[in-house]
């Protein structure tokens, strides 16, 4: 019985929110995989760049700021223009808003409009198996206390440490 709860909550909270690890591990784990000669000074500038967008958690609200593409852009040009740990860094940042406009919305203009978009893929099945992609717009949603079950991303984070280890040596 509370198992289910559990389960229903944990779903409920996924379509909305990725965790930290799940944002550290999965361009950790494209450069891992692209890098010809992975470091590990680039990887932290990565997963730094990758995770820190959330501190936005601590504003008036949650995916503004540091996830408007307003802040990005600029970053991105630095990178581009400086190389080497400021562009691993920028990158690691826009990996952030990709995932993220998967699993809600994005504002890109934010603070200048509010608004932001993202794409929902849904997945409707067995019986009457379709797939439903729908454009959402949203604004961003008031600081608010998380409940994330991180279970798969735990099990991701293992994996790209697992990677990194390889790789690095
Ligand atoms: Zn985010």
């Amino acid at each position: 019985m509370d198992f289910h709860l559990n389960l229903y909550e944990s779903q409920e909270f996924k379509g909305f929110a990725m965790d930290p690890l799940e944002h550290a591990s999965i361009p950790g784990l494209v450069y891992l995989a692209l890098a010809p000669e992975p470091k590990v000074g680039a990887l932290v500038a990565l997963t730094i760049g990758a995770v820190f967008p959330d501190l936005d958690a601590l504003a008036e609200e949650h995916r503004s700021y540091f996830h408007s593409l307003l802040a990005l852009l600029p970053a991105l040009l630095a990178g581009y223009l400086l190389k080497g740990l400021p562009l691993l860094f920028a990158l690691g940042w826009a990996s952030h808003l990709f995932l993220d406009f998967f699993t809600g919305v994005i504002p890109p203009f934010y603070p200048l409009s509010r608004r932001g978009w993202g794409l929902s893929i849904t997945v409707i099945g067995p019986r009457n198996f379709r797939v439903k992609a729908k454009l959402i717009e949203k604004y961003p949603d008031k600081r608010h206390d998380y409940r994330l079950e991180i279970g798969g991303s735990f099990a991701l984070a293992l994996l790209a440490l697992l990677v990194a280890i390889i790789r690095l040596h």
